[in-house]
């Protein structure tokens, strides 16, 4: 292999200690970092990242709270559920995990959530605030991304960053957060016409289309930096990203691995955004 990983794990450990001093150091201020995560239904998923995102806050000594609704509940009842958790001084951040079921409306609901305190950074004011280069919170897996190019001192100043995916959540503000660092940006999506044209002029190229192994090391460029943001299950129940790896690793110059890359470090991003939102609400220097 010549490409030299970005394990989104090991920087996800090394960040975690951080926030994890920085809660210690709240609490000690008798400031107790909180964040609530609100699930609706049973979907497996889900319940999976939920699971992983308590998990994640108790290591780090954070407080956390689930609170699950039926499937069947209400929108005006998420609503008002959103309203009580604005209004409570003791939660920082409030997260309501997508997908919805059909019934709801999305965007009514993220709405709802005080841009103080969505540490998932979807909030259009936050979106906005993003775009303009304004004080915000960052939609995690981007931030996350952007975290990991940092790690390795990746020049992002000049070069052209192609992101195959263009989702509200992670393909446009990653565009976004790259433009920022005055990278000549291409989103691409299901109408590009030859991604394989786009991709291989790609210095950092960025895979979030949930496509498996869509970019093979025909679509990449020598010595390019290829970060897989693709979470892909296979028939034998194995995890893999959108980019064959295998394939790509010995003509790139850095690549990220799935499972163990952009994953872990979209959990540590969101704790790292509730802990943001605790000191700012809380006034305590960031
Ligand atoms: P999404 O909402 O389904 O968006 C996928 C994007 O990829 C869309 O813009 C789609 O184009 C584009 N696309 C799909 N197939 C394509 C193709 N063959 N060529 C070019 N573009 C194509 O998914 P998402 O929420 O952004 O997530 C993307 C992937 O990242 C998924 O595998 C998801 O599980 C994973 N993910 C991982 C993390 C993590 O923490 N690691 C976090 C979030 C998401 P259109 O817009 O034109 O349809």
């Amino acid at each position: 292999m010549t490409a030299e990983l970005i394990s989104g794990k090991e920087l996800s450990e090394s960040i975690r200690e951080g926030i994890k001093k920085d809660v210690e150091s709240l609490k000690e201020k008798d400031i107790n970092p909180h964040i609530t995560v609100v699930l609706i239904g049973n979907d497996p998923a889900s319940l999976s990242y939920v699971k992983g995102k308590e998990k994640a806050a108790a290591k780090l000594g954070m407080s956390s709270e689930v609170i699950r609704l039926d499937e069947k509940t209400e929108e005006k009842e998420l609503i008002d559920l959103v309203d009580e958790l604005n209004k409570n001084d003791e939660v920082h951040g409030i997260l309501v995990q997508l997908p919805l079921p059909d019934h709801m409306d999305e965007q009514v609901i993220v709405e709802k959530i005080d841009p103080k305190k969505d540490v998932d950074g979807f909030h259009p004011l936050n979106v906005g605030r993003m775009m303009l280069g304004q004080e915000t919170l960052l939609p995690c897996t981007p931030f996350g991304v952007m975290k990991m190019l940092e790690s390795k001192d990746i020049i992002i100043e000049g070069k052209n960053a192609v992101i195959v995916g263009s989702s509200n959540i992670v393909g446009k503000p990653m565009g976004q957060l790259l433009l920022a660092k005055e990278a000549t940006v291409t989103n691409c999506h299901i109408k590009t016409k030859d991604l394989k044209a786009y991709t291989k002029m790609a210095d950092i190229l960025v895979v979030a289309a949930g496509k498996a192994h869509l970019i093979n090391d025909e679509h990449v460029k020598e010595g390019a930096v290829v970060i897989d943001v693709g979470i892909n299950r296979l028939e034998d129940g194995t995890m893999t990203g959108d980019v064959d790896f295998e394939k790509v690793k010995d003509k790139v110059s850095y690549i990220s691995p799935v499972p163990g890359g952009v994953g872990p470090m979209t959990i540590t991003m969101l704790l790292y955004n509730t802990v943001l939102a605790c000191k700012r609400i809380e006034n305590i220097d960031e």
